[in-house]
């Protein structure tokens, strides 16, 4: 561990360092969510100073709404019946061919559903065609799997770099060490900056059903919405002699798993450890 100097100034230890852009963030405000609020999340939160207001502000715009604006983020969020900051239901999008017009499918109090065409799509020409027609269909594509492309990558990785802080979030030293770390120099910058074109390798599976019955000794009956944890291969056993070991953050979301390399983008250590496991989620032993 890096010893580095840590001032000390009236009551508390300072200084915090934003663990995405390393500027002093003593001042900051804001409380970092993990997991978008969007997503359900509403204990996950990093205390201020961790992510800095200018991260957290530009992770909420450029990292974070891309995912959740997706066609699975979004759809996923309305199959959960996720409501957002102002208590409102995602809603679905869909399609309906008849006006070819992208419709929003709206979850009400009452269980209920409703339908209106999407925000920029033509309403007279949707509501006139569903008038004139004797029957029809509406489309609503199933939040399977999310896209593994940059925007994806880009969101766990985010989500992977803030599990990491919060293993040791009361211990000033663990900032210190966090923002230290040249071995997480190339997620931070992929997080903070971004890499156009390149796409951070997470591997995507869905482990159980998003809607699945969990039950333990306090509850009968639970959705699980989001668990994770931390798995290090010190001896990933690579082809190169002499590199590190290989630290991931293994994520579960809405019942999809995502397993991301913060030390680098290498799977090698994984691909190994989840053949020789049988296949299974490290978040179930
Ligand atoms: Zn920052």
């Amino acid at each position: 561990m890096n010893a580095g100097i840590i001032a000390y100034s009236g009551e508390k230890l300072s200084v915090m360092k934003c663990i995405f852009c390393k500027c002093p963030s003593d001042a900051s405000q804001s409380k970092e969510h993990i997991i978008p609020e969007s997503l359900g999340n509403k204990e996950h939160i990093l205390a201020p100073g961790w992510v800095c207001d200018a991260c957290n502000n530009y992770l909420a715009r450029k990292v974070e709404a891309p995912f959740l604006e997706s066609s699975y983020g979004q759809n996923s969020r309305f199959e959960m019946g996720i409501q957002n900051k102002r208590d409102l239901y995602t809603p679905g999008v869909g399609l309906h061919p008849a006006s070819r017009s992208k419709i929003h499918l709206r979850r009400e109090d009452d269980s209920s559903f409703s339908v209106s065409a999407a925000p920029g799509e033509d309403e007279a020409r949707f509501i006139e065609t569903l008038r004139t027609q004797k029957s029809g269909s509406l489309y609503l594509p199933a939040a399977e799997l999310p896209p593994t492309g940059y925007e994806t990558s880009r969101f766990i990785a985010k989500i992977g770099l803030e599990i990491l802080a919060q293993r040791g979030m009361d211990d000033p030293k663990w900032n210190e060490e966090i923002v230290n770390k040249v071995e997480l120099d190339d997620i931070r910058t992929y997080v903070r900056q971004g890499r156009p074109g390149v796409v951070w390798p997470v591997v995507i599976r869905r482990i159980y059903p998003a809607d699945f019955a969990f039950s333990d000794n306090l509850y009968p009956r639970f959705q699980m919405l989001h668990e994770w944890n931390l798995l290090w291969i010190e001896d990933p056993v690579k082809p190169i002699v002499g590199v590190r070991g290989e630290f991931y953050a293994v994520i579960a979301i809405f019942g999809v798993e995502y397993v991301i390399n913060l030390g680098g983008p290498d799977l090698y250590g994984y691909e190994r450890w989840r053949k020789k496991n049988g296949d299974r989620s490290f978040l179930y032993r």
